[in-house]
């Protein structure tokens, strides 16, 4: 394998590791999911992952809460899905390391931008929870803060849908697919990449994303062999 891309990003929703369960983690789910990014690793990849947390809570969604307080929760959820990632990683045999943005000395490290180029240089993946540890803000924007602080090539967004459309495909079954977009048609468009804040963040830092379904999580590995899978957003066509 020539891989494409020598550092990455992986951006992996909380939705992603509830598997069929719909809530909550899958474990056989989560380990289809680390047996990619072992071969990738294994190739010389450097990889860190940014877990979401919506399989158990989302601050927006929270309802009478208070929303700093209900986007905590959230975190805390990222946190397990952090959690849960690094073991199955670590039961293939991957050296893995979990990072959380809100420290939690006795569960993980605490982030320290240094310390983990340091564990990617040394071929460790470095699993982010906990966000950008900020209250109203998305995993998505955090994937975009730790990719421009790491200096990651891409991000990888995996989701439940095989790209972007023009509109909803579960809607409407003549949405069309994009294979290439810029960041441009995707703020000017408002199309549901990622939102707002983490698209500009990628814009302004020159960050390519490619958002791909992880229904077939071997797709992890052909993207970063350089196959074209999903829709690639880039700064110019
Ligand atoms: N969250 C937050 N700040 C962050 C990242 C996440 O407050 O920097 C909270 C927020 O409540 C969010 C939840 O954590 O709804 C889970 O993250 P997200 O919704 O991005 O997860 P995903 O949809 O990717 O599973």
């Amino acid at each position: 394998m020539e891989p494409k891309y020598k550092r990455v990003l992986l951006k992996l929703s909380g939705e992603a590791l509830a598997g069929n369960i719909g809530h909550g983690i899958d474990f056989d789910t989560v380990l289809k999911i680390c047996r990619p990014i072992k071969a990738v690793v294994e190739a010389g990849v450097e990889i860190g992952i940014v877990v979401g947390g919506g399989n158990f809570w989302r601050g927006r969604s929270s309802g009478k809460m208070n929303r700093t307080r209900a986007d905590h929760m959230g975190m805390l959820g990222t946190v397990i899905n952090a959690l849960g990632v690094a073991d199955g990683l670590e039961q293939l045999g991957v050296p893995v390391r979990v990072q959380t943005a809100i420290a939690m000395q006795q569960v993980a490290e605490p982030y320290i931008r240094n310390r983990a180029v340091r564990h990617l240089e040394k071929g460790r993946v470095v699993v982010f929870g906990c966000g950008t540890g900020n209250p109203f803000f998305s995993t998505d924007t955090a994937a975009a803060l730790r990719a421009a602080e790491i200096e990651a090539d891409i991000i990888l967004k995996a989701t439940m849908v095989d790209g972007v459309y023009d509109s909803d495909p579960k809607k409407n079954p003549n949405a069309v697919r994009y294979d290439t977009l810029t960041f441009t048609d995707v703020l000017a468009k408002d199309l549901k990449v990622m939102d707002g804040t983490a698209a500009t963040m990628c814009r302004d830092n020159h960050i390519p994303i490619c958002v791909f379904s992880l229904e077939d999580p071997e797709n992890i590995y052909r993207i970063i062999c350089g196959e074209s899978i999903g829709t690639m957003v880039t700064m110019q066509e």
